[in-house]
């Protein structure tokens, strides 16, 4: 038996803990994944870090370690006791009861920065997995003064979010996390490093925040809304999805201006380059 795996048995029995499925609560037992994790993010005492789910606070421990501060996000109260009673002797903590997606991490972020006078902020989280996307799509679209973010999540998901635009396993988020960052994968995780055992494979990986976007594009709006809207029907031809889609186009300006780029006006939605999405935006 590790010794984090005895630690999260004794916290979990000392503060009579289930773990909450409906939370996405896998708690992690494995040293190795969390030393990588840890590591990954590449964190040093100049840096903000915002925690997203501690849950019992395994991970924000070592965090706590190397960052100038620590700020830890967690929507189930039951931790925010366990958090407060195992890390009060720290200056540089602080827990937040909140649902993440509806803290103003904008803010959040300034205000600590500023204040302690850190250079960056990074995210850092073993993400409850049944709101993965949605937590993602905050943390980017919301355009936050941040360096980098290092998330545990479902291998599927992982591998959605650092895909090749327009090639195997790409999907409309695939884009967004292209646009705003550079991705890479760290670790494949498997199930038996966490209690309760979560039903899927895991994967560790690092989004790093482009200064500024890898391509022009005209009207983001406009861009974001139209790959959504071919990834809606990804069967279907980019004409046809996008017949439907409420975007300001008819199927017939559409095709012409798939003509003038030269693109088979049969293609799928899927097959598209994030440069050719940009063009189309452009000319519409
Ligand atoms: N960090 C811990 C670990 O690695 O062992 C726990 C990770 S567990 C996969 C996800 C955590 O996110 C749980 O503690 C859960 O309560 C918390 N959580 C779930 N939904 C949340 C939300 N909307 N906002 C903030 N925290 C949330």
């Amino acid at each position: 038996m590790s010794k984090v795996y005895e630690d999260t048995k004794f916290l979990m029995k000392k503060y009579g803990i289930t773990a909450n499925k409906k939370l996405g609560q896998n708690f992690l037992i494995d040293e190795t994944v969390i030393d990588t994790i840890a590591n990954a993010s590449e964190i040093c005492r100049d840096d903000l870090v915002i925690e997203i789910g501690p849950g019992l606070g395994t991970l924000t421990d070592k965090l706590l370690q190397k960052a100038g501060k620590v700020i830890a996000i967690e929507l189930d109260e039951r931790m925010i006791t366990i958090l407060r009673d195992r890390f009060f002797i720290y200056d540089h903590f602080e827990v937040v009861n909140e649902d993440v997606l509806k803290v103003d991490l904008k803010e959040l972020i300034r205000k600590n920065k500023e204040k302690l006078k850190l250079k960056n902020a990074k995210i850092v989280a073993n993400l409850p997995y049944y709101i993965t996307t949605p937590i993602i799509m905050k943390l980017l679209e919301e355009k936050l003064n941040i360096e980098s973010i290092t998330v545990m999540i479902q291998k599927e998901v992982a591998d959605r979010l650092t895909a090749i635009p327009g090639q195997k396993n790409s999907g409309s988020i695939t884009y967004t996390v292209y646009y705003y960052a550079t991705s890479e994968e760290i670790l494949t995780v498997p199930n038996n490093s966490f209690i309760p055992e979560p039903e899927v494979e895991s994967e560790v990986i690092t989004l790093h925040l482009r200064k500024e976007p890898p391509i022009k594009v005209a009207d983001e709006t406009k861009f974001f809304a139209l790959i959504k809207a071919a990834f809606m029907q990804r069967r279907k031809t980019l004409l046809n999805a996008i017949g439907n889609s409420g975007l300001n186009t008819t199927k017939q300006q559409l095709e012409q201006i798939l003509q003038e780029l030269n693109i088979d006006i049969k293609i799928r939605g899927e097959a598209l380059t994030i440069d050719q999405f940009a063009k189309i935006v452009e000319k519409l």
